[in-house]
């Protein structure tokens, strides 16, 4: 099955931890670099277009500064990470040099890929380095984003550059074989398991929360990454890093690591952006029909099926959608605002003129805009 859906694999999305990137001391491996660098051209001959997610600026920058333990305070953190970045892609740039391949710099904050101009013109230059042949270096702008460094991370953020880069798969490249039964650190008895066909809850119950001492994620956000990205229908393989030709190996469909597939139905580029990259900023509550109608029949929220509305959001906002239990099924953006949705609740369409004396539709939120989660 692997080399089945590696066949179709123009473009890959390869996330590469900090964990792989440095030394038993914290410094960069240049020795680990050079050999990806090499496997990249390897794919490069190939007519493989790869963009590389990086992590490892803070970490180097840590290493740079003399400090023995990871950088605690969010100034330390960015000052690690404004040093770290730029030998960072020293380290690439270096690598990549004897094969005839160049790297380019993006920095992203999740603010550039929330506004969709700013997320296709991402996409834009992505495409256009891929067109001259230039490996795109991405990582999160940490100097600038406080955000990032409490609740970020590059698993998240390589999961979404699969959807501004159009790529077919997300190689994860991390310091385990792949993903076990159960953490191999504390449990003799876990398992590799070479497939994962959904992320179910016991998947991501055996994922744990995060464990590392280097970079921000462990196996639960790489999980997170792999169902976020095959959302997008996009399957994702984790492997270990470290090992010598890993990278060929995976792409050329031998059964290494772990391989997750993607969700059956794949959501549209801009309904993934919708679920993923927005981050609600309110809820609607809405009653038991209209969950149903949503939920097994596609349709539009109408302001009869909103019960309450709770957090503030404008027009065009992205909302949380949450049922009777409270819990969220879908998300959407919203057609009025939370005031204007808070005077429409359990309204007929046909009352919105009167009540708001104006009107922009008959619904609270479009199907088209609604993506059940
Ligand atoms: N952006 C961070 C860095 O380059 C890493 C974040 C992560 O490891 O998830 O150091």
């Amino acid at each position: 099955m692997r080399k089945e859906i590696l066949k179709s694999v123009k473009r890959v999305v390869i996330k590469i931890g900090s964990r792989v990137l440095t030394d038993a001391d914290g410094a960069l491996d240049l020795a680990v670099i050079g050999r990806i660098c090499r496997d990249l051209a390897a794919l490069h001959a190939r007519h493989l277009q790869v963009v590389v997610v990086s992590s490892g600026a803070i970490a180097a920058g840590r290493s740079e500064l003399g400090l023995t333990e990871k950088p605690r305070t969010i100034p330390h953190k960015q000052a690690a990470a404004a040093i770290g970045q730029s030998l960072l892609m020293r380290a690439y740039e270096e690598a990549l040099e004897p094969h005839g391949l160049k790297a380019a710099q993006i920095l992203l904050t999740s603010e550039d890929l929330v506004n969709r101009q700013r997320f296709l013109n991402a996409r834009a230059t992505m495409d256009a380095l891929l067109g001259f042949g230039i490996i795109p270096v991405i990582n999160e702008n940490d100097t600038v984003v406080v955000d990032e460094i409490k609740f970020g991370d590059n698993d998240n953020l390589s999961a979404l550059v699969t959807n501004v880069a159009e790529a077919h798969l997300l190689l994860i490249l991390t310091d385990i074989e792949g993903f076990y039964s159960a953490d191999p650190h504390h449990d003799p008895e876990a398992r590799l398991i070479p497939l994962v066909k959904g992320i179910t809850r016991e998947v991501e119950r055996a994922a744990g929360g995060a464990d590392s001492t280097v970079g921000t994620g462990g196996m639960a956000t790489k999980v997170a990454a792999a169902k976020k990205a095959g959302k997008n229908g996009v399957p994702t393989i984790m492997v270990d890093g470290k090992r010598d030709g890993i990278i060929a190996a995976a792409l050329r469909g031998d059964e290494v690591g772990t391989l997750f597939l993607p969700a059956a139905v794949g959501l549209n580029r801009r309904k993934h952006w919708i679920a993923y990259t927005l981050k609600p900023s309110g809820r609607v509550m809405v009653d038991e029909g209209a969950r149903e109608v949503l939920l097994k029949r596609g349709k539009s929220l109408l302001p009869s099926g909103v019960v309450r509305v709770e957090g503030r959001f404008d027009r065009g906002g992205c909302v949380r959608i949450c049922g009777p239990d409270g819990v969220e099924f879908a998300r959407g953006l919203s057609d009025y605002s939370s005031a204007e949705t808070a005077r429409l609740v359990g309204k007929k369409s046909s009352e919105i003129d009167d009540i708001l004396g104006y009107h922009y539709g008959d619904v609270i939120i479009h199907r088209d805009n609604l993506v059940v989660l």
